[in-house]
């Protein structure tokens, strides 16, 4: 490429990001996701590395966010707010604490400590105290001048207007984040796309009352101007903040070394989604003050600190369609399906919209760009959508009135505890009507808490429905195995594996049998209930008679939603024929009662790893039933750790460190005296 060319590629991307910045910082609108951002400002940055010939004003390594409003007053920083260095990852990391080395001339040995703050995706403000008293706030702006957003900074409850603490500096600037919590941002009125632009534009309306309506927060970490500050370090200065009445971040630590840096900074993302607001990364700044002052700052940045951002897990793509999925219990859930996208390393092609309310509540619509978000394991949902980029023929979605599946009615049930309409729309089909929802009341039936046939996937179930073998729960233990021998992908082997599996769950014990059957608001639990209540299979099914109807509203975790669900099961004539024709083929076990001095009394077990043709909820029901109980972590109090195939290694260490007995599925079935 000639030179003329290279100028002309870094002119461009330096516009193009001007523009964005103008959006972002401005008009509180990004009309890009910050990856797509990040990614044009390394490029100007990795472009100006390699041709020393290019320069702007506006480059992103000399600027600091945008020049402040026109509607404000602008005042200047008494001390620049600057922007941050980013790192991505280790090697970034090292690098960063070598340029620090080699720059105070210390050896690879000097330890050095940060502070280690996560990084609050918000708008950062200054506030300027003099004499203990809070007398302006200032907004970053371009970093050497701020808007004068004092009358809107007030209104933050956060914010103390009066210090009363005697070792407050005469004066000082102190500076933080301004941000909106995740859970306060659901009830916002939508009008923002996200949190960090709901608190940028609030934060900067020209009506302090407007600002005054969202639920601003504000958490303190740094300070800019000072006279009269005595403290040493960053993160006694954090302390001392707390002590002045500001809030700080619980989750700011003293980390030493890259490597504690970097257990740091995974351990703060896995549980990134768990937190109450957006933080985009960590911020990593060297806590002595003294070094701080020697290493001073680079044009907009200062050499001390660097943000080591987290993988983005939002993304934009275009919503292809709109589908309905129909549950079990009848529920309508819309799902979008969306252009293929990455997002944060996995490829994402659907996302729920939850339900009818949330459509019309964010106007969602086939065609329009949305953006998706991926936390943790939860699946991806929907944003927002892009409404300035909508197509002018784009129309409004409507939610289908009638069942997509079996064209009965939908309806939204009201809900006599909240005394408001369900969010949820659903088939009002009753019993095995509606094809989709016998579909998945059947993979309920099979799965793992329920009968747990094993080699029974929903792949079967649908198959198997398509080709006439089951309609309802009993044809499960009357399936034709020789047509299924002959069926394609199946052969003798394998049908002799699901003949085994499913002979083997004929015998069940009633509380499995009432859950299974898939009765809305009938979980493990309230199985577990009533069939403690009921004792046995003729006492359950003689309930349908009318018999202490009402009596189970007596017992404890059974209210009146979960009687009227028992009441309209055992309502429908299918129903009623299908515990029959079961009862014809299982061999149903009265409840056991617990035995308060079992064979377990007073013992602890966890169980990790997959076990051999027992699930780990018959287990933990074994466990139970002979007075022992059940946990999920392992302390020392602790007795057994079970352990199957491929337990989890990190549990397996823990208990032997805490010497905790291991125990394989046969040590522990030999406790109960039984042999497998
Ligand atoms: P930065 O990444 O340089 O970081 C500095 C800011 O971090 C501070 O001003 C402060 O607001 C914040 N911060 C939060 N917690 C902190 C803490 N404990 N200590 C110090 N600072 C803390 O921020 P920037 O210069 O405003 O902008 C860069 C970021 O904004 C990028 O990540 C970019 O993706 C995004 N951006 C996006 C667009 C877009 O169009 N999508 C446009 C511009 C900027």
């Amino acid at each position: 490429m000639n030179k003329k060319k290279i100028e002309f590629e870094y002119k461009t991307k330096i516009k193009l990001l001007v523009d964005y910045n103008k959006n972002y910082y401005d008009a509180s609108k990004p009309s890009v996701t910050d990856k797509a951002y990040d990614d044009l400002k390394n490029s100007i940055l990795i472009l100006e590395s390699k041709y020393s010939f290019l320069n702007s004003k506006n480059s992103p390594s000399k600027i600091v966010g945008y020049k402040p409003s026109k509607n404000f007053l602008k005042t200047a920083h008494r001390v620049p707010m600057l922007s941050l260095a980013n790192a991505f990852g280790r090697d970034d990391l090292i690098n960063f604490e070598k340029r620090i080395l080699n720059f105070l001339s210390k050896n690879s040995d000097f330890n050095l400590s940060y502070s280690a703050e996560p990084k609050i995706d918000g708008i950062s403000a200054s506030l300027i105290y003099k004499n203990s008293e809070f007398k302006i706030g200032l907004s970053r702006g371009d970093g050497k001048e701020g808007e004068d957003i004092t009358a809107n900074l007030a209104t933050i409850k956060d914010i103390p207007k009066k210090i009363h603490s005697k070792d407050f500096p005469e004066e000082i600037d102190i500076r933080g984040e301004v941000f909106i919590q995740n859970s306060d941002f659901k009830n916002l009125n939508e009008k923002f796309a996200n949190p960090r632009n709901a608190a940028s534009g609030s934060l900067r309306q020209k009506n302090p009352n407007d600002t005054k309506k969202i639920p601003l927060r504000f958490i303190a970490y740094t300070f800019g101007f000072e006279k009269g500050l005595k403290i040493k370090n960053q993160i006694d200065f954090l302390d001392k903040l707390n002590d002045w009445g500001f809030k700080t971040n619980p989750l700011n630590k003293l980390v030493t070394g890259v490597d504690n840096l970097l257990i740091n900074y995974f351990n703060i993302e896995k549980d990134r989604t768990k937190i109450d607001f957006d933080i985009d990364g960590i911020v990593y700044k060297i806590n002595n003050f003294e070094l701080q002052k020697r290493l001073g700052n680079v044009a907009n940045a200062p050499r001390w600190a660097i943000a080591h951002k987290f993988a983005s897990n939002k993304a934009i793509s275009k919503i292809i369609n709109i589908e309905i999925q129909i549950g079990r219990t009848g529920a309508l859930t819309p799902v979008a399906k969306i252009k293929p996208v990455n997002i944060g390393g996995v490829i994402v092609s659907n996302a729920t919209l939850h339900n009818e309310d949330e459509i019309d509540r964010k106007d969602i619509r086939v065609g329009d760009l949305a953006t998706i978000e991926r936390a943790g394991d939860v699946i991806p949902h929907i944003l927002s959508v892009d409404k300035r980029k909508r197509d002018k023929q784009s129309i409004k979605f409507i939610f289908p009135k009638k069942c997509p599946s079996c064209g009965s009615k939908t309806i939204k049930e009201f809900n006599h505890i909240t005394k408001k309409e369900d969010a949820v729309r659903r088939c009002a089909s009753e019993g095995y009507v509606c094809e989709k929802i016998v579909i998945e009341k059947l993979k309920h039936f099979v799965s793992k808490e329920a009968f747990n046939i094993e080699g029974f996937g929903k792949k079967i179930v649908e198959n198997f429905w398509k080709l006439n073998l089951i309609k309802l729960p009993q044809d499960i233990f009357n399936l034709d195995f020789k047509k299924i021998e002959n069926l394609e992908g199946w052969g003798k082997q394998s049908m002799e594996n699901l003949k085994y599996s499913i002979n083997q769950r004929k015998n069940i014990s009633l509380e499995k049998l009432i859950y299974s059957l898939g009765i809305r608001h009938i979980g493990v639990e309230n199985a577990k209930i009533l069939s403690k209540y009921f004792k046995s299979f003729s006492n359950f099914v003689s309930f349908s008679s009318g018999t202490s109807l009402d009596d189970i509203l007596d017992i404890d975790g059974i209210g009146e939603t979960q009687l009227n669900s028992v009441k309209g099961f055992f309502n429908n004539k299918i129903n009623l024929n299908i515990l029959k024709e079961l009862q014809k083929v299982l061999i149903i076990k009265d409840a056991v009662t617990k035995d308060k001095n079992g064979l377990l009394k007073e013992k602890t077990f966890m169980v990790t790893g997959k076990l051999n043709g027992i699930s780990r909820a018959e287990v933990k029901s074994l466990i139970e039933e002979n007075s022992g109980s059940s946990v999920s972590t392992i302390t020392k109090k602790l007795n057994y750790l079970i352990i199957g195939d491929k337990p989890t290694k990190k549990k397996v260490d823990q208990a032997k460190e805490l010497q905790i007995p291991i125990l394989n599925q046969n040590q522990f079935l030999k406790m109960l005296n039984i042999t497998s």
